[in-house]
This record gives C-alpha cells, sequence and structure tokens, in this order.
C-alpha cells in the first residue's frame, strides 16, 4: 500500500515521519517543496505534482492550515479532485469547519472517492510521540479500514459518526483549550500583581487538580518568555472563530475569541498560543 501525505508542516512531519517508521511507503508533496526534506532523509519519497501523488497512492492524508487551504487542496485547478481518485480513502486531519468537511466528502463522492475527517487533539509533542486523539467523522466501513493506520499516529482514534463529526469534536475540545491557556495566562498575570512569583505559582498550578500535562509542557515556555509555535496561535484564533460560527451560546468562549483575535491584531499570530500571555500582559492586569 502506498500512502500520500500532503501538508509538511508542523504536524504533517512529524505525523507523515511515523507512517516511515511503522514501515509504509509515503509519498509526500507540500506546497513550498523544502519542508519535505526531513522525510525524504527518512525515504520519503517527494512528488512534485499533487494529482500524480494522487494517482500514485492508496490512502491520501491531508494536514494544512484552514478551510480555504483544504479546499485548494481538494477542490482547486490541479487539486485532489483533479486526479483518477475512483475507489481510494481520503483522510483530512485538518481542523476545519464541519460544513466544509461535509461539502468536501460530497464532492469527493461524486469523484468515486471515499472521505473521513480526522482532525487531532495534541500538538507537536504528541504528533512526534504517536500519542494524538484523533477523532473520526464518515461511513464506518471506512473507519474500520483507516484504523490500522490512524493506531500509528495516535493513542486513540475514536469513531463519532458521519462526516463533520470528526470535526466538530475537534471544536469542542479546542474551545476548551482556547480558554484554558487564557484561563492559565490570567491566573499567572493575576497572582504575579500580587505578589506571588510565575515558577510558584506554576508549582501550585502543577500540584493541583487543575494541573494538566499542557500547563506543564507550557512552562518552561512562559518563564522564558519565548513562543515558538507548537500550535499557532493563529490557528487557536481560528477554531475559536469556527466554533463561534457553528451559533451555540458559549459566553467563555467568545470572550476568548475577542482575546486571541486581538493577539492577532498585535502581530502574534505566528507564535505559540501561549503567548496569549504576552498580550493579556497589559496595565489593566498589573495593577
Ligand atoms: P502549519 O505548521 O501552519 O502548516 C500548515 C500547512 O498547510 C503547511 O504545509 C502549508 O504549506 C499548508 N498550506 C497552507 N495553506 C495552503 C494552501 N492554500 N495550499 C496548500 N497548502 C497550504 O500548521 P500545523 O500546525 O501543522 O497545523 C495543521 C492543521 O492541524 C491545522 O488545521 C491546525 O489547526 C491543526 N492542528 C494543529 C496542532 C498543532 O499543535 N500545531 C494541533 C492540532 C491540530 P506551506 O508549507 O507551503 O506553507
Amino acid at each position: 500500500m502506498i500512502v500520500g501525505w500532503i501538508g509538511l508542516g508542523n504536524m504533517g512531519v512529524p505525523m507523515a515521519g511515523n507512517l516511515l517508521a511503522a514501515g509504509y511507503d509515503v509519498s509526500v508533496w507540500n506546497r513550498t517543496p523544502d519542508k519535505a526534506a526531513p522525510l525524504v532523509a527518512l525515504g520519503a519519497k517527494q512528488v512534485a505534482s499533487l494529482p500524480r501523488l494522487v494517482e500514485e497512492c492508496d490512502v491520501l492524508f491531508t494536514m494544512v492550515s484552514d478551510d480555504e487551504a483544504v479546499k485548494a487542496i481538494y477542490t482547486g485547478a490541479d487539486g485532489v479532485l483533479s486526479a483518477r481518485v475512483s475507489g481510494k480513502l481520503a483522510i483530512d486531519m485538518s481542523t476545519i469547519a464541519p460544513e466544509t468537511s461535509r461539502f468536501l466528502a460530497e464532492q469527493a463522492k461524486k469523484a468515486g472517492l471515499r472521505f473521513l475527517d480526522a482532525p487531532v487533539s495534541g500538538s507537536v509533542g504528541p504528533a512526534k510521540e504517536a500519542q494524538l486523539v484523533i477523532m473520526v467523522g464518515g461511513e464506518k466501513a471506512d473507519y474500520d479500514e483507516a484504523k490500522p493506520l490512524l493506531d500509528k499516529l495516535g493513542k486513540a482514534a475514536i469513531y463519532l459518526g458521519p462526516n463533520g463529526a470528526g470535526t466538530s469534536a475537534k471544536l469542542a475540545i479546542n474551545l476548551l483549550l482556547g480558554i484554558t491557556v487564557q484561563g492559565v495566562s490570567e491566573t499567572l498575570l493575576f497572582a504575579r500583581s500580587l505578589g506571588i512569583e510565575t515558577e510558584q505559582m506554576l508549582e501550585i498550578i502543577s500540584q493541583s487538580a487543575v494541573g494538566t500535562p499542557l500547563i506543564r509542557g507550557k512552562a518552561a515556555s512562559i518563564l522564558a518568555d519565548d513562543y515558538p509555535a507548537a500550535f499557532a496561535l493563529k490557528h487557536m484564533a481560528k477554531d475559536l472563530r469556527l466554533a463561534r460560527e457553528a451559533g451555540v451560546s458559549t459566553p467563555l468562549a467568545e470572550s476568548a475569541q475577542a482575546t486571541y483575535r486581538q493577539a492577532l491584531e498585535e502581530g502574534l499570530g505566528e507564535l505559540d498560543l501561549m503567548a496569549i500571555l504576552r498580550h493579556l500582559q497589559g496595565p489593566s492586569l498589573t495593577k
């Protein structure tokens, strides 16, 4: 079986690397070709044309930024659906709107391509360690076929129902992520204003019931005030926007969305989402 992988960003590179490590033949394509170099070094085949990659492979993964990128990859000129796709299986792991997953599944079906939405929870560390949580929407039989591959990428691959169910669950878990990161930031800044050192407060959080691997994982970055992107703030802002567009009342997430949007406007989008702390470090919180 040949696996095709489209999208070699922060997540795509380690995920495709895990399929190579598991012994699969993996062919890759990325809009910026240079980003394939680490995978080629591990034995991946780089294909220059996206339709050619699609025609060569049996199963195709896509892991790109947002709705616009996924639509361009599938329905654009020279996109996936411009190739002969009948009978193949596509697995989109990007975080996008559930309506977009359903739209793409319909377009794929017309061309005879089976389609799963299978976004992931977990950042670059879990991606490297194959510890992602994968939320899957689509036909159950396609999920069953994909499961051995998904098991090489994550610790859990959960089938949730028809197309759009995976991306719906992903928006829900990221709503909690966005709120949590803002909540931790406010807690640290509040404590600092009252004379409690950030390092001590992080230790208290870590030992408490609300301590999580997420917060422990961000501690070094917070203490160094250095935020290289594992999960870019711009993607968190996108996910909160998508959650809001679902039209469900979510007062905390709506407030968080406004904060992330302001951070984007401040130019922090390419940093890790934890840079929301830097954004919030304003006079109103340090008074
Ligand atoms: P990233 O590092 O920003 O990489 C984005 C990828 O999308 C790159 O390969 C980029 O190609 C490609 N891309 C963007 N626009 C495109 C277009 N119009 N046409 C073709 N390719 C395009 O993103 P990431 O962190 O890997 O995240 C990928 C997805 O996973 C996102 O939906 C994100 O929300 C989700 N996610 C991320 C994390 C995380 O912690 N990073 C965790 C869970 C879920 P170029 O290289 O050419 O720019």
